[in-house]
């Protein structure tokens, strides 16, 4: 990454070339994960031979607690913790409490979230909410347990992940998100059970188009099922109709349930494209940083970091990157993705995280 010769104060508000503030810093803290989802890390390719990332090079809890200063001051208010399996990277609940001693140049509070896939939830649900952790969004593809083991693909059951979802609850970690990726072929059956599961409850179901991330899961357009159809499947036993977006850049369409069951979202990555007011920037888990979850390449901040750069010459440096920003991946793709220029690969979502 380059440092730009000429230093000045952040304002508070980044805009990229396209306009786009920075508002939104997903941290990826793992690359590792205990479960091998199909569609994210299969078992072929992250195998027992897979080179995982060294701890050395893993950005550490100091690293990444001056990084999020650096875009809090730009505008960050987001703060998104991911992987690979968050809750996997050791004494987490240390990270949390670090951030949470940040607080924002507009005085709003500052959002820490963080994205898992549940196994680990009911043992440290409390310890994150002390720690100073705001919110919980948990990933379940299916309530049937046949069917949740076979995509999770390590024969984990689903009553773990719902005991993960109790406990998040019951530690105050919500409003609480439940994020499903429909694969066609593959679960599009619980599509109807996890509605009508979630219907009522205080967790709210997001159903997300299974996207063309990574190399890795060899996509085809033909097992992405529309968002459109998805509501239309749904509407037909429980009527829905749509809501207006909390803010702007907010991911997920919202619908509500005509009888007062609470509200579903729809995250249409694919078929509906939301670059247009994309404002998501991605750390990976050794420092890299990557300005759209289909980049091919990163942006070394670790090695300014560590080549003693001062606070001032890395945020001239990120603000140099984000103004320079003209990605939107999902506006241009095609349903040839693999035709990437020069085969360049993408880069892994459990990599860089969601
Ligand atoms: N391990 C955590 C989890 O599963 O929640 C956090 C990392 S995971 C990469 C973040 C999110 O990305 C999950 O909700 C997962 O379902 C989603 N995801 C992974 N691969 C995907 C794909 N090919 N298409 C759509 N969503 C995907
Ligand atoms: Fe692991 Fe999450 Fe990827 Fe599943 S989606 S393999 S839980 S990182
Ligand atoms: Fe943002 Fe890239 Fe996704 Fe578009 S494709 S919404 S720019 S991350």
């Amino acid at each position: 990454m380059a440092v730009p010769a000429i230093s000045e104060a952040p304002s508070g508000r980044l805009a990229d070339a396209l306009g786009r503030p920075l508002h939104d810093l997903r941290i990826s803290v793992t690359d590792r994960c205990n479960f091998r989802c199909v569609y994210c890390m299969p078992k072929e390719v992250f195998d027992k031979d897979y080179a995982y990332l060294p701890h050395g090079e893993l950005l550490s809890f100091e690293e990444i607690t001056r990084v999020a200063r650096i875009f809090i001051a730009h505008g960050v208010e987001k703060l998104r913790l991911t992987g690979g399996e968050p809750l996997l990277r050791k004494n987490l609940e240390r990270l949390v409490g670090m951030l949470r001693t940040l607080d924002t140049p507009s005085g709003r509070p500052l959002d820490i979230t963080l994205t898992t896939n549940g196994s680990l939830l009911a043992r440290k649900a409390h310890v994150l909410k002390d720690a100073g952790l705001d919110r919980v969004t948990v990933s379940l593809d299916a309530l049937d347990d046949a069917v949740f083991r076979r995509m999770n693909d390590v024969d984990f059951a689903v009553a773990d992940v719902l005991h993960g979802l109790d406990a998040a609850h019951t530690a105050g970690l919500g409003p609480i998100k439940v994020n499903m990726v429909v694969k066609r072929g593959t679960n599009e059956d619980q599509v109807l059970p996890m509605a009508r599961h979630f219907k009522g409850s205080p967790f709210i179901l997001r159903f997300i188009e299974y996207m063309d991330v990574g190399a890795s899961n060899g996509w085809n357009m033909e097992e992405v099922i529309p968002s459109a159809e998805l509501v239309r499947r749904i509407s037909a036993e429980l009527p829905l109709a749509p809501v207006d977006a909390n803010y702007s850049g907010e991911t997920a369409a919202r619908w509500r349930y005509l009888d007062g069951g609470g509200e579903v979202g729809f995250i249409s990555s694919v078929t509906q494209a939301f670059c247009h007011d994309c404002s998501r920037l991605r750390l990976s888990t050794e420092g890299k940083l990557y300005t759209c979850l289909f980049a091919t390449r990163g942006h070394d901040l670790r090695a300014l970091l560590r080549a003693g750069r001062t606070d001032e010459e890395l945020s001239g440096a990120v603000a140099q990157l984000w103004r320079g920003r003209t990605d939107r991946y999902s506006e241009t793709r095609t349903a040839d993705t693999s035709g990437l220029a020069g085969g360049a690969r993408k880069v892994e979502m459990s990599y860089i995280g969601g």
